[in-house]
């Protein structure tokens, strides 16, 4: 079994324009921003043996304001940006009530499947609540980036910024023998 982080996309691997306190994700590649410097942490925790996996709810593909292929070229961009092993994607709207669109953990668990994932040996990296929910549901430890998102609900570690939080799991990893 392998450790995986589970990556919100939007916020920590991309820049989204934020309008009235939120995040506005982008509907066209143009729009799309890639956080050029979360690359340094993405690096040091691949390189400490995790699996790298991104996870975003993408309503915009079920509600038609989000074409699909346009969604593949930014993920595209993104698989050349960082060293992901995967992008899971949820694309269905609240309304669909699906089981993958978080705070549900869909995702995690479809990936824990696919990947030989141990999910208490996992990590969950975002800033927004939605992700904490989701990684307390299945026994991931939740490590939120600092924002107006994370909420008052539960959370394992809050951190100022992503080096901090990809040393704080490099600690927190099972065997890891402090130097
Ligand atoms: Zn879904």
């Amino acid at each position: 079994m392998k450790s995986a982080i589970f990556i919100e996309r939007d916020g920590i691997l991309t820049l989204p324009r934020v309008e009235r306190q939120h995040q506005v994700v982008p509907a066209t590649l143009d729009e799309f921003q890639i956080n050029k410097p979360a690359l340094a942490a993405l690096q040091q925790l691949k390189s400490a043996g995790f699996l790298l996996i991104a996870t975003t709810n993408q309503p915009g593909i079920s509600r038609g304001t989000l074409l699909r292929h346009e969604l593949d070229r930014m993920h595209n961009l993104l698989r050349r940006a960082f060293p992901l092993d995967d992008i899971m994607v949820c694309p269905h709207d609240e309304m669909d009530h699906c089981p993958c669109r978080k705070p549900a953990p869909g995702l995690f668990t479809e990936a824990a499947f696919k990947w030989h994932v141990d999910l208490e040996r996992s990590f969950v990296i975002s800033d927004k609540w939605q992700d904490a929910r989701a990684a307390r549901t299945v026994g991931c430890t939740s490590m939120l980036l600092q924002s107006p998102w994370i909420g008052s609900g539960h959370h394992d570690f809050v951190l100022a910024n992503l080096a901090a939080i990809a040393g704080k799991i490099i600690q927190l990893q099972p065997g890891h023998l402090a130097a």
